[in-house]
């Protein structure tokens, strides 16, 4: 008997990347984690195949007090948290207008959380067609439908033309656009945006008819590069029109190798007061109407850890060496790749690697049975770089190079 009500949704019987990752780890069990890459998972992996942990936020873990991880934390987050998520997030930029911070259970409950306070039942949601597949299933289970225009021009060069097009298109329907763009160290694509794509999105959104939430999913942007260099954008974004609201969705999962913590934050940034006040109002609301509040331990975690320069430091440097490492993943995997006469979807840095090619999943089977793991997606197969050491990255992009061929 049929009890659930789908209400629009279309639920699979089981998530496609869970199955193939249990997949990747019964072959661990059977073969050894030698004979296996697990490319498959989205957190960062030393090259042991363990998950990376940081010790000043291990440490800082344990330090809490049995109150710090067991009383309610405000709706918004604690005074501590928010002014360490902004630290976190803006770097050494100061937004010269109004902030608001709200904790959200991962960037995951940003994206929630500016789709269901910004859009309306009905509407489409609008990003780019190389994303991560989430995007689609909270659009759906919040009633909205999801709108892409094409990432990448045929040159591989960020396609401000059908952005354009595809507002056009939108704003002829809606007063209003929830555009979402995953930048720096993109997922999948691992794409950081350019200044001068920056201007282009700024010039587009200044002249469209329509208002926008334009929301900058920043999840990945401490393993993007050097910390002032990945935040040149953010004073960009004081020369956006009225018509526009810049919303960020900030992931404490990754900048803290934290994934399990479930902590992030949706912050806005605006000249009107008015706007910023708005802001606070609605994504509350809907966060007592959803999670309610967000775990404490996680929020006192923050706060210490950018309260106290020395401990920031501490972290900081950590995080440095593993965004090093990860890197150096990325353009290994890239050069051998181009080496064997493949090449992927414009790369900069970040967890993941795509390919495009005609039959992802046929190419992701292929690779299976070499005991390869990889996420097949509708135009290419996405490569987990985070969670595979570099002489891994070496074989699973020769043989997909191969495989190519
Ligand atoms: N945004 C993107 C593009 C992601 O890939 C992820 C996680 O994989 C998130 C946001 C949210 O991560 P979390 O909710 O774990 O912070």
């Amino acid at each position: 008997m049929i009890f659930a009500k789908e209400n629009g949704r279309t639920i699979p019987k089981e998530d496609k990347v869970f199955a193939l990752s249990g997949r990747a780890k019964e072959a661990i069990a059977a073969k050894g984690k030698d004979a296996v890459i697990n490319a498959t998972i989205g957190a960062l992996l030393d090259d042991e195949g363990e998950l990376v942990t940081m010790t000043s936020v291990v440490d800082t873990i344990m330090s809490l007090t049995p109150t710090d991880y067991a009383e309610y934390a405000p709706i918004a987050g604690t005074p501590a948290f928010k002014e360490a998520v902004q630290k976190a997030l803006f770097g050494n930029f100061k937004p010269s207008g109004h902030v608001r911070v709200c904790a959200t259970p991962g960037g995951t409950g940003s994206i929630t959380s500016v789709i269901a306070n910004y859009s309306e039942v009905g509407d489409f949601v609008l990003t780019h067609d190389w994303c991560w597949a989430n995007y689609k299933n909270i659009c759906s289970q919040n009633g909205r439908n999801l709108a892409t225009f094409s990432f990448f021009d045929d040159e591989g060069n960020f396609n401000a033309a059908d952005l354009e097009a595809k507002v056009n298109e939108l704003a002829a329907k809606q007063d209003q656009i929830v555009l979402m763009l995953n930048t720096p160290a993109h997922n999948p694509t691992g794409y950081s945006m350019t200044l001068e794509d920056w201007d282009a999105v700024i010039g587009i959104l200044n002249k469209a008819s329509c208002r926008f939430a334009l929301f900058i999913d920043v999840a990945y942007i401490d393993y993007a590069g050097e910390d002032d260099e990945v935040r040149e954008f953010m004073p960009k974004l004081e020369e956006l029109g009225d018509n526009v609201l810049p919303i960020f969705g900030y992931s404490a999962s990754k900048t803290l190798a934290a994934y399990g913590m479930r902590c992030g934050a949706i912050v806005c940034m605006t000249k009107d007061e008015e706007t910023a006040e708005e802001f606070k109002k609605v994504v509350e609301y809907s966060a007592r109407a959803t999670w309610s509040n967000c775990n404490r331990a996680a929020q006192v975690v923050m706060g210490k850890l950018y309260a106290e320069p020395e401990l920031q430091k501490k972290a900081d440097d950590e995080r440095r060496g593993y965004r090093n490492m990860l890197l150096d993943r990325g353009k290994t995997f890239e050069k051998v790749l181009n080496d064997n006469g493949a090449k992927c979807v414009p790369f900069d840095a970040g967890f993941f690697v795509t390919i495009a090619c005609d039959d992802p999943a046929a190419l992701g089977a292929e690779l299976e049975k070499q005991d390869i793991y990889c996420v097949s997606l509708a135009k290419g197969i996405r490569v987990s770089i985070a969670s595979i050491s570099k002489e891994k990255c070496v074989k699973c992009a020769e043989a997909i190079a191969k495989l190519l061929k």
